[in-house]
């Protein structure tokens, strides 16, 4: 075909054998860790098949190369061991996980973290670092960067961007077309979709840095196994419907949240299916809302078929700077009707 097709076309289509009489429709588990001398792969860390098949989908999807990793935080090491002695500049509230990797290793360079939604402050310092990394929308606050902004000013002073792009999904926004030159993944949440895997990706254009990324996972020993690609690729397939139908609910939901007396603000960008509520009353009001949904799980992590929530601050590590009675909603792909009674039917137990 010679047009262009749409991304919800090239999830089902890209990563299967090229076809020929008896040929598998999907992609086989390649369980190896070595293979015979000569070819492109030799032994798994250097590459699999079967992972080569969701680097080449989830590369289309991008606009890049990807290059796969044992989880979300395999792949920031990769990066971010790209970057010794450089001066970074990190966005706060963020990933905690990410958040944790770059002030642990801080000695290894400088870092400077400034709140994710205060865009002045933002502008004037992305000119004054070496390495650029923005989650949008972030982790746990749902608040939206200006990406193609902070892309401007950062390469204007010969920086590097990073876009951890986990909760939009290259189906909702492609970093490398405003002009980041790294794109993250936690292939682990909405990309597979199913809360059954853990795995990373990096997209990048540049081939020097997809060789350095290649190079990290050979040498961090973070490579996927070829039955998480698998999965992860299997998952991905249903990336479009997924995506559709969970942000569909998550729209009608932010509505009705809106107008709860138990919620004292929602945080939702208007788009994904990621929310955020803070409650009246305490922390403890907040548990008490985790503690009696049936539907909806009080599980950590995003982007599965089913809905999660938890109070982050629940969490020793999470950012003071998220309020404490902070509530992160991941909206699955059951009826929104279900999912609403059980989530008010929890709210209701709040005295506004
Ligand atoms: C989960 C997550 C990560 C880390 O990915 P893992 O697969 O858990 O290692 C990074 N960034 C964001 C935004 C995440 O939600």
């Amino acid at each position: 075909m010679s047009q262009a097709q749409d991304p919800s076309t090239l999830v089902v289509s890209l990563g299967r054998p090229a076809r020929s009489p008896d040929s598998p429709l999907n992609t086989p588990i390649v369980p190896a860790s070595s293979f015979i001398a000569g070819g492109e792969w030799g032994y798994a860390r250097y590459g699999n098949p079967t992972v080569d098949a969701l680097e080449q989908t989830l590369g289309v999807l991008e606009g890049g190369t990807a290059v796969a990793f044992s989880s979300g935080m395999g792949a920031a090491h990769a990066i971010v061991d790209s970057f010794d002695g450089a001066r970074i500049l990190l966005t706060r509230p963020g990933y905690a996980g990410v958040q944790h990797l770059m002030t642990k290793h801080s000695p290894r360079f400088e870092l400077t973290r400034i709140e994710a939604n205060d865009h002045d402050a933002l502008r004037a310092a992305a000119a004054e670092h070496d390495l650029v990394w923005l989650e949008s929308p972030t982790n746990p606050l749902v608040e939206e960067v200006p990406l193609a902004d902070i892309a401007e000013i950062t390469h204007a002073h010969d920086g590097v961007l990073v876009v951890d792009n986990t909760f939009a999904t290259p189906l909702l926004q492609r970093p490398l077309s405003f002009g980041a030159d790294y794109v993250l993944h936690s292939v682990t949440k909405m990309l597979s979709g199913h809360s059954d895997l853990m795995l990373g990706a990096v997209v990048a254009t540049d081939p020097d840095r997809i060789n350095e990324l290649r190079e990290a996972r050979i040498v961090l020993g973070a490579a996927p196994s070829a039955f998480d690609a698998y999965l992860a690729l299997r998952g991905m397939r249903t990336l479009a419907l997924r995506v559709e139908r969970a942000q569909e609910s998550a729209r009608i939901l932010a509505d009705r949240l809106r107008e709860h007396p138990a919620v004292r603000r929602l945080r939702y960008p208007g788009f994904g299916s990621m929310l955020a509520i803070e409650v009246h009353g305490t922390p403890a009001d907040a548990d008490q809302v985790c503690a009696h949904t049936e539907l909806w799980a009080n599980a950590t992590s995003l982007g599965g078929v089913e809905s999660l929530l938890e109070r982050r601050r629940a969490w020793e590590h999470e950012d003071q700077l998220v309020p404490e009675t902070l509530i992160r909603l991941s909206v699955g792909i059951e009826h929104v009707d279900d999912l609403w009674n059980d989530l008010s039917n929890a709210l209701n137990r709040v005295q506004s």
